[in-house]
């Protein structure tokens, strides 16, 4: 079964981002997963790995591919993970060293992807080690970082990493805008004007970072709620559902500008004026 974006437990709108980075086939060769717990830097770091590997990804890894069943399986060739060994109170130079060489060789498929858990637990020298490959990177390996802290990491090795800090408390920033988008569906029957709809988004359309992520995950629980007031309307005769299909509509839309990169605060300004 395909894991998207919106179904990791924390985390969705980084995911999201992600998401878009990898559709748009821009990937880039370092990412970092910074602070957030322990279980939510793995969450989205080996979900990351295994939707870089996916052979046909569709907003998240399918599941279903032979690249998405020997991830599952644990037996993924292109597939490499590094954390501290048994008995080992840090990832060791050898450990890179290892990998070094182990990415000089080409890969089964079209990349590796490589994880790093607890890369906080490198010292200097290893983590210069590790520069190398940043710095000159093998055109198949995407390296993912997950660190507890930024600091951490050496500033060399960040600069070349595109970083993403995690919120232990962003599972409640999602339950704050779906609850928003279940008020925007209310709002949408009522028929209520412009700036009462548009004070349900402007938390969204202030946040400058993760707007568009928490704008798309927004239209995905609108859209749901949406569709259930037509199958209701539509249960008490002809009308009722016209406001809903039209919103429907009115939000794909939304949708494929946020998706072309438009501004976020006038996509959603824009919605809000159309239905
Ligand atoms: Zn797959």
């Amino acid at each position: 079964m395909s894991v998207r974006a919106s179904d990791l437990k924390n985390n969705v709108y980084v995911a999201k981002q992600l998401a878009l980075t990898v559709e748009s086939g821009r990937v880039v060769h370092a990412f970092a997963f910074i602070g957030g717990s322990a279980e939510d830097r793995a969450e989205i770091g080996s979900w990351l790995a295994q939707y870089l590997l996916c052979s046909s990804p569709d907003q998240g890894p399918c599941g279903e591919c032979l690249s998405c069943r020997k991830f599952a399986h644990q037996n993924h060739e292109d597939f490499i993970r590094i954390g501290k060994q048994d008995g080992k109170e840090s990832i060791v130079k050898d450990q890179i060293l290892e990998l070094i060489d182990r990415l000089s060789f080409k890969p089964f498929g079209g990349r590796y992807a490589v994880l790093i858990e607890d890369a906080q637990l490198m010292n200097a020298v290893t983590q210069n080690k590790l520069l190398k490959t940043l710095e000159e990177p093998v055109s198949e390996a995407v390296m993912i970082l997950l660190s507890e802290t930024a600091d951490g990491l050496l500033p060399t090795v960040l600069s070349r990493c595109s970083c993403y800090y995690l919120e232990s408390s962003e599972a409640d920033t999602f339950g704050k805008d779906a609850d928003a988008a279940r008020a925007y569906a209310k709002l949408i029957a009522e028929g209520a004007p412009f700036y009462r709809k548009k004070a349900e988004l402007a938390d969204i359309i202030s946040d400058k970072d993760g707007g568009r992520a928490r704008a798309l995950a927004f239209l995905d629980v609108l859209e749901d709620e949406l569709r259930k007031d037509a199958v209701a309307g539509a249960g008490r005769g002809a009308g009722n559902t016209d406001r809903q299909t039209n919103a429907i509509r009115q939000a794909e839309l939304c949708r494929r500008y946020l998706k072309q990169l438009h501004s976020v605060g006038f996509t959603l300004k824009h919605m809000c004026l159309r239905v």
